[in-house]
Parts: structure tokens; C-alpha cells; sequence
């Protein structure tokens, strides 16, 4: 592994105990960089080696069946890392309290763990680390090019990220180590999970997208086969979109994107423009995203807007809005705009919005509030509560860009905007067909 994927966050004395793999975002046994690292510690120490995964009562707004995507997909990880000699240990309740107290309990002599940026994962971590007697590596897993190789500062823009990763994706985009089973055997009691009594309690998963990493690739291998090669024509189009629907198998680390990027390039018979195409939404925007969110500690707020957009909109906050809505028009998708409408409820079936939608989607809640604070945290609500995959750097970045200008520039000024990008329904008539896709999600939920 590269040595710029690890660095160390807790400094203490070696010790002589095994080595436990705190997994928290990466979820996943294939392509996993922070427990490639943890094998590869654990075996030059002559140390047993554990995964420990903490669920906690409460994620933000996930939902239950969020909670169920997860449990399903992390069954079958642990059933793979069993086959390595690797075996899971499942806790519940606050990681930041729940994991030092398991390490302590095996006296772990090194701890490794996966980075996040987003808050609830810096909150555990604050926690945890006082608590813990053990050093503590953590491994960025996440990106391609880590993020803290990447630029060491918030950028402005995919523009000015992009040639820093382009610079040292050669470097970082590498073949993943085979995993050989662990030689050392873990002999003492764990706390192990009862699966069927976890899927009992959440319920089903979202009928839209099966849960797992064997999912994941299968998905992953429709899509080379059948949307890479339209990408760059019809990624953009809600009706037969080319687009992954990678994302809540990225979200939720069922799926390295390291190892996406590494199917891309080697496909056949993918137009240069469609494989660019992709290839920029899955590593410059995506990692533009997490150098957002490790860069601004209020992602999630309007404190996280340039000066021109914030200015622009506080100009406009007193314009007349066409629509006022509530709460409930938009969580029902009940408002005058039908496209909006349609767009709410394939979210509300599916769990998942098409890409260029969720930006209308977000500018519209921006045009129907009273001032862009309540747009914000009305968009982070929904977004979070029902997209499977919510919660994620993306989606902070996405709706900073889409009500606050993050990422963008200054446009032709209109109202309630300002000079932040709108966008409009006559404009999506231009560019596909609306009215199919209106017809599509009429249908009662
Ligand atoms: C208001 C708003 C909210 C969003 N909320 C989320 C969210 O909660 N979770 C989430 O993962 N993405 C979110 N996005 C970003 C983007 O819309 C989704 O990642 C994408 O639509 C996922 O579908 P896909 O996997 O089929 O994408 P594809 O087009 O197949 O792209 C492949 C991958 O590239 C990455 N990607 C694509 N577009 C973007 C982008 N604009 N920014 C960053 N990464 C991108 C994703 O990881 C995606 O899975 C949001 C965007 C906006 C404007």
C-alpha cells in the first residue's frame, strides 16, 4: 500500500495485543485498503487479527431500511473475512464509547481504522481516541488519490483539483494485494452477530438495489456492459439514463472505487468521451466532494457558501417566491411543479434520485423557501432520510453547489437566486423528455 493512504492519529507506546480493524465506512472485504493494511501489520507483528463494526442506534436520518442495506451487506463481508481467519466482531450502541472499551477487552496493541470527514464519524473519533491505550493508524480507503495527498487546502473548484489528481492518480491507481488467510487464529471470545435476529429487526432492504459487495459488482458489470458506452450521450437524460446507480454501494463501502476506475480503463470498446466522462464524476467530482467536507467543518450549513454566493443571496431574500411550500407538499411530492413532483417520487419508490434531477430538484426548494438557510436544511433533511445513499460527503457537496454556488461561479442574475446557477423547467424540456418522465412516476406509490 501506499505509505500517503495511512497516517498515524494516536500516538502511543506500541503494545504487545492483536490488532483490530475498527471498520466504519469502508464495509466491504474485496479492495479494502485499511484492512490489507491491518493484515499486513497484523502479520509482521505475529498478532491475531479482528474486524470490529460498532451500530449505533442512530445515523442522522437513515432509515431502517438503510440500517437493513447495511446489515445485509456486512453479513456477507463477514463472511468472507471469516474465510480469511478474520473474524467479525459486532457491537451496538455509541462507537465513540463501545469500541475503546472492545479494545480494551482484547487488549488491542494497534488499532486501524478507515478516515471520514463527515461529522458524525469526527464526533466517535473524538470520543474514541482519549479512551484508547493503543495507537491508532487510519487508512483513507475512500479515495482514489487520498485525500490529504490530493491538496492539503479547500479548493474553489473541479478545476483546480483536477490537475492535482491527474498529477498523482499514476502513483495511486493501482492493482490491489491479493489476501492471503491469516496465519495467526483469533482464539478468544467475541461478540458475534446474530444475523437473522439484525435483518428481523430492520426489515427489508430497498427493493431498487440489492444489498452486498456480489451485488455490487453485478451492478458494477451491467453497467460497463450496458451504460458506460452511452455515458457521454445519455448520462444527463432521467429516461433510460447510462448513469452507474453506483452510488449507495459506494455510499455504504460495499464497493472501492479504486477498483471501478481500474474496470473502466480496462473495458473495451468505450468511447474516450464516455470513459473521461465517467471517470471525472468518479474521482474529481467525488473526491472534489471529500475535500470539501474535510476542509469546511460546517458543510452542512450556509457558514459553507463563497462570500459572492451568500451576498447575492441575502440581496434576494426579500423577492417575492412564485410558491411557498410546505413541509409536506415536498416530502409527498405535492407541489405545482410536476417534474419536481415526478423526481420526489421515483425518491420516495426507489431511493434514489437520477443526478441531474437532484440539482433541479435542490434549486426548486431554493425558489419555493423563504431564504436559503431553510432551503439547506430542507434539502439535507429529505436527501438524508430518503436516498440510499444520504449522508454522504457527495450529497453535502452537491447541495452546497446546488443552493449556495460551492464549487461554482456567479451567473446571469435573476430573482430569489441572485447570480447562484438556476435552473428551470423549460430548461429540462430542452434537454429530454419531460413529459415521459412525469408519466413514469404519476403512477400511484
Ligand atoms: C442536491 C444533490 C444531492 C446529492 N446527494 C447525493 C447523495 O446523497 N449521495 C451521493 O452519493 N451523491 C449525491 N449527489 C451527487 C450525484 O448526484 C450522485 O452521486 C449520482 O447521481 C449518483 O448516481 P450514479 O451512481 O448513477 O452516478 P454516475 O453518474 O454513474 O456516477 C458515478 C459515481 O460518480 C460519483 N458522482 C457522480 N456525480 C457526482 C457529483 N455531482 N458529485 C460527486 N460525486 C459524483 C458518485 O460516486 C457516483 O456513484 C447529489 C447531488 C446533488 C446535486
Amino acid at each position: 500500500m501506499h505509505p500517503a493512504r495511512a497516517r498515524l492519529i494516536h500516538s502511543r507506546p506500541q503494545q504487545d495485543g492483536p490488532v483490530v480493524y475498527w471498520m466504519h465506512r469502508e464495509l466491504r472485504a474485496a479492495d479494502n485498503w485499511a484492512l490489507a493494511h491491518a493484515l499486513e501489520l497484523a502479520r509482521e507483528r505475529g498478532r491475531p487479527l479482528c474486524v470490529a463494526f460498532c451500530l449505533a442506534r442512530h445515523f442522522g436520518q437513515a432509515r431502517p431500511e438503510h440500517f437493513a442495506f447495511l446489515v445485509r451487506g456486512l453479513r456477507e463481508t463477514a463472511a468472507a473475512l471469516e474465510a480469511l481467519g478474520i473474524p467479525l466482531a459486532l457491537l451496538r450502541g455509541e462507537p465513540g464509547r463501545e469500541i475503546p472499551a472492545f479494545a480494551r477487552s482484547v487488549g488491542a496493541g494497534l488499532v486501524v481504522t478507515d478516515a471520514d470527514p463527515t461529522k458524525p464519524k469526527r464526533a466517535w473519533l473524538a470520543e474514541a481516541l482519549p479512551r484508547l491505550d493503543a495507537p491508532v493508524v487510519e487508512v483513507d480507503g475512500r479515495n482514489v488519490v487520498p485525500v490529504r495527498a490530493a491538496s492539503d487546502k479547500r479548493e474553489y473548484m473541479a478545476r483546480t483539483l483536477r490537475p492535482k489528481i491527474q498529477r498523482l492518480l499514476p502513483e495511486f491507481l493501482d492493482e490491489f494485494p491479493a489476501l492471503a488467510p491469516h496465519p495467526v487464529a483469533w482464539d478468544a471470545p467475541l461478540p458475534r452477530a446474530d444475523w437473522e435476529a439484525l435483518s428481523a429487526e430492520f426489515g427489508p432492504p430497498p427493493k431498487a438495489f440489492a444489498p452486498g459487495e456480489a451485488a455490487a459488482q453485478a451492478r458494477l458489470d451491467a453497467f460497463l456492459r450496458d451504460g458506460l458506452p452511452r455515458y457521454a450521450d445519455d448520462r444527463n437524460t432521467p429516461v433510460e439514463p447510462a448513469c452507474s446507480l453506483l452510488s449507495p454501494y459506494l455510499h455504504f463501502g460495499q464497493l472501492s472505487a479504486q477498483r471501478v476506475a481500474l474496470k473502466v480503463l480496462a473495458a473495451r470498446n468505450v468511447p474516450a468521451e464516455a470513459r473521461d466522462g465517467f471517470l471525472e464524476q468518479l474521482i474529481v467530482r467525488r473526491e472534489l466532494a471529500e475535500n470539501f467536507c474535510l476542509h469546511t467543518p460546517d458543510y452542512d450549513t450556509p457558514e459553507a457558501f463563497p462570500a459572492w454566493a451568500a451576498a447575492t443571496l441575502a440581496k434576494h431574500q426579500d423577492d417575492p417566491r412564485p410558491h411557498l411550500a410546505s413541509e409536506a407538499e415536498l416530502e409527498a411530492g405535492d407541489t405545482p411543479d410536476p417534474l419536481w413532483n415526478a423526481a420526489q417520487r421515483q425518491l420516495l419508490a426507489t431511493g434514489h434520485m437520477h443526478g441531474w434531477l437532484r440539482m433541479y430538484w435542490a434549486k426548486q426548494i431554493l425558489l419555493w423557501s423563504p431564504d436559503a438557510a431553510t432551503a439547506l436544511a430542507r434539502c439535507l433533511r429529505l436527501n438524508d432520510a430518503l436516498s440510499l445513499d444520504g449522508r454522504d460527503v457527495n450529497g453535502y457537496a452537491g447541495m452546497a453547489w446546488s443552493i449556495g454556488g460551492v464549487h461554482d461561479r456567479p451567473w446571469p442574475e435573476r430573482p430569489v437566486f441572485g447570480t447562484v446557477r438556476s435552473m428551470t423547467l423549460s430548461g429540462a424540456r430542452r434537454k429530454f423528455d419531460v413529459a415521459a418522465f412525469v408519466e413514469r412516476w404519476s403512477i400511484g406509490l
